[in-house]
């Protein structure tokens, strides 16, 4: 397959070459600017120190930022399962949009179309397991609410990219807002534990940012940062699909 971009390099990233069996993950980005031509120069300003691979814009066209051998820097501080720091072992990729806190607006036709195209290409060339395919915010829940609850998860998942929990909305919209008992609370966090999330230290972690991170994720309907039943019963089916 072949995948059309044009390339604007980026000289944010570290100059080693890793070998193409280190590349375990692939993470989304939205860019979370007001204008994409600034965020294009952000990532390739060498003073920003950051950047990434692809970067998708509105109007669907893929530019190469990154060479893909090359890690860029696009996942900061970062933890999934035993892999912290997960530049290291991903694929990167930003899409324009402007975000929660300059108007966070759907993805474009366009952009989905590239993003699947892009995505099944690395999935084929690195082989990637479909659990291994995440937000930034999965990555990062302290810090990062990125792509957000308008990312097409279960859309993608149709395609064979990701994963996603298949329960009828009808069915699961019946357990929102229901309270669960204290055991059922320990039980979500074991959940969250199996599908990925850093749970660790949960004293010292910010457990709304987490269940917030969990549901723009999962249950994109409804983000208060509250544990209910819905969210019991969509980790539980998560943490079964997450291997
Ligand atoms: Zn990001």
């Amino acid at each position: 397959m072949h995948i059309k971009t044009s390339h604007n390099y980026s000289l944010n990233f570290s100059t080693s070459a890793r070998n193409k069996k280190k590349i375990k993950y692939i993470v989304y980005h939205y860019t979370g600017m007001r204008s994409e031509n600034k965020a294009i120069k952000r990532l390739t300003d060498l003073n920003s120190n950051v950047s990434c691979h692809y970067f998708i814009k509105r109007n669907g066209k893929i530019i190469l930022i990154v060479p893909e051998l090359y890690e860029a820097w696009h996942a900061g501080k970062s933890n999934w399962k035993k892999d912290i720091s997960l530049n290291k072992k991903s694929i990167g990729i930003e899409i324009s949009n402007k975000g929660h806190e300059f108007g966070y607006e759907n993805f474009s036709k366009g952009q989905i179309k590239s993003l699947i195209k892009l995505s099944k290409y690395l999935i084929k060339k690195y082989n990637i397991k479909a659990s291994n395919i995440l937000g930034h915010s999965d990555i990062a829940f302290e810090r990062k609410k990125d792509p957000g609850e308008k990312f097409p998860w279960s859309y993608l998942e149709r395609k064979k990219i990701g994963i996603w929990h298949k329960m009828e909305e009808k069915k699961l919209k019946k357990f929102r807002n229901k309270k669960i008992s204290n055991i059922e609370v320990l039980k979500f966090i074991n959940y969250l534990n199996k599908i990925g999330y850093l749970t660790k230290n949960l004293k010292n972690i910010n457990k709304t940012k987490l269940i917030k991170s969990f549901q723009r994720r999962f249950r994109q309907k409804l983000i208060n940062g509250k544990i209910d039943k819905e969210c019991l019963i969509i980790a539980e089916k998560m943490s079964k699909l997450s291997k």
